[in-house]
């Protein structure tokens, strides 16, 4: 049997692994686009690798149809299977799992040495441009033309976030071509654009209470640090966001709302506080988030009645910013979009339109939030693809 893995990623190396202890004689290749294997796996989480997390919640994913797999394999069969790679792990905050090492290098590391020693091919620098089937057989297409004969092919191509790690070109376009229903890739997990000016808060991080509303409509509420950029704002919380809400992420009617306000207070408390001739904003938030307060609300904190604080207190548990937009794809560590899971056998991970063409990880439409639930996509569609095929 001969196999091809398109991608040479996180789920495709994990799966030609176990493909290969399961069925020694059988011919696994992966056609990958860089000079290198796992180029994107080792930039994760900040050098790290924070590759699971212990919550197998599907809230922790934009769509339920995730639950189907993550109940087929729990924590215990995905924390087996990384033993099985010589992969063990440490729980740091938040539920979020690390390998032991701390080191995404030395997950790397591993995982090539057993692509090595189980004789798995690798084709680097090979760009795989189109496909098509043929008498129940699977043709590659490469850049330079060259075909290649498989009995299956399996896609795990990724998408174009951080697209210097990856690949920037997609194959998105051949999909639609074998009616595969495809949604463009978008940058999610990354910092939002806001319109107003935020240029005197650059740097500014505090823990807040997040809310997105939609038209009025609440779509996201989260508690986490938020990070001030020149023109936007960034944050684990934010990054959650945009895998959670800006489903129209063209559209400007979003409104996000910071309670920066975390403690309980009143505005008689707040005007007593004034009169002890010190501004008491400074023991609540940062200086700059003072100022801009002072500059939206037009106040002069030198006289400052009861109506003033009444309105800083107002402003201060609703901070809105209008979205502007998100930011690119270079700055994206996942992208919303890709193959339907509608389109996929959940039981096996094959496309339910093409006989012998199967899709893991992020190729496929599911994303999760920050904190490993990518990387745990990425391994519960490999046993999935691997114990069934
Ligand atoms: C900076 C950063 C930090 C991250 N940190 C974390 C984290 O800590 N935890 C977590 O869970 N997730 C994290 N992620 C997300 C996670 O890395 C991805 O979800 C995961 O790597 C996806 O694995 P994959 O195998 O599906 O695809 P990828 O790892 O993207 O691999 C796809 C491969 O396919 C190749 N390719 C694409 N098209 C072709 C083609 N036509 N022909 C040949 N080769 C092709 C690409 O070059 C690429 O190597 C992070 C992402 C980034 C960018």
């Amino acid at each position: 049997m001969k196999i091809a893995f398109v991608g040479g990623g996180y789920s495709a190396c994990v799966s030609a692994i176990n493909l290969k202890r399961k069925y020694p004689n059988w011919d696994v290749c992966i056609f990958e686009y860089n000079n290198i294997l796992l180029k994107k796996l080792k930039a994760t989480g900040n050098g790290r690798c924070n590759i699971n997390n212990i919550s197998d919640d599907y809230n922790n994913y934009n769509d339920d149809k995730v639950k189907i797999l993550l109940d087929k394999y729990p924590l215990d069969k995905q924390l087996k299977a990384l033993k099985q790679l010589n992969i063990y792990t440490t729980e740091l905050t938040n539920g979020c799992l690390y390998p032991m090492s701390l080191s995404s290098e030395n997950v790397c590391k591993i995982l090539i040495s057993f692509i090595n020693s189980l004789n798995i091919n690798v084709k680097y620098n090979c760009f795989i441009k189109d496909y098509y089937s043929k008498n129940n057989k699977i043709y590659l297409c490469d850049d330079n033309n060259t075909q290649y004969e498989y009995d299956k092919v399996i896609f795990s191509n990724g998408t174009s976030a951080s697209f210097k790690l990856g690949c920037q070109k997609t194959l998105l376009d051949i999909f639609k071509n074998h009616h595969y229903a495809v949604s463009l890739f978008v940058p999610n997990l990354c910092p939002i654009k806001v319109k107003e000016n935020v240029k005197s808060l650059f740097g500014v991080r505090f823990k807040c209470q997040v809310k997105v509303y939609y038209k009025d409509e609440l779509t996201f509420s989260n508690y986490g640090e938020v990070i001030f950029k020149k023109d936007g704002i960034s944050g684990i919380v934010i990054f959650n966001a945009t895998v959670k809400t800006f489903d129209n992420f063209n559209d400007k009617n979003y409104k996000v709302v910071l309670d920066v306000l975390n403690n309980k207070i009143n505005e008689e408390e707040l005007l007593s506080m004034y009169k002890l001739n010190s501004d008491p904003l400074l023991s609540l938030i940062p200086q700059k988030l003072i100022n801009y307060v002072y500059n939206l609300l037009k106040i002069n904190p030198k006289n400052i009645n009861l109506d003033d604080c009444k309105n800083i207190i107002f402003a201060l548990h609703n901070l809105t910013f209008t979205f502007a937009g998100l930011y690119s794809l270079e700055e994206a560590q996942i992208c919303r979009g890709g193959i339907s899971i509608d389109n996929i056998n959940l039981n096996n991970m094959e496309s339910k339109i093409e006989k012998n063409v199967y899709f893991i990880g992020e190729i496929l439409s599911i994303k999760g939030i920050s904190g490993g639930f990518n990387l745990k996509f990425g391994l519960i569609t490999s046993l999935n693809l691997i114990d069934n095929l």
